[in-house]
């Protein structure tokens, strides 16, 4: 009597490599709107200049670029950031 609950060797080696590329796989399906959830700078109304003592580089969303004057970039707002910028999603970093 054969006990069809039991892998072959083969089963286990297909289901070892198939199952983990297929997790991988529903990953980057699941990962990829929140790459592509930052918005235009137009959409956010960005300028390259400062409204007050409101800018990027105080911002809780500003990636800093290689130097403190450097452009940068951000996690909400589509491509190069100024540090001296400004949009309407400002947030200032907590202390
Ligand atoms: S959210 Fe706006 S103000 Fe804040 S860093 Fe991004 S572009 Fe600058």
């Amino acid at each position: 009597m054969k006990n069809s609950s039991k892998l072959t060797r083969g089963q286990f080696v297909q289901r070892a490599i198939v199952l983990p590329a297929l997790a991988g796989l529903l990953y980057s399906v699941e990962a990829a709107p929140a790459r592509a959830a930052k918005g235009s700078q137009a959409q956010y109304k960005y300028q390259s200049k400062p409204n007050g003592i409101k800018k990027c580089s105080n911002c809780t969303f500003y990636i800093a670029g290689k130097t403190p004057t450097a452009n940068g970039s951000c996690k909400i707002v589509d491509g190069t950031i100024s540090p001296n910028g400004y949009c309407i999603a400002y947030s200032p970093k907590s202390s």
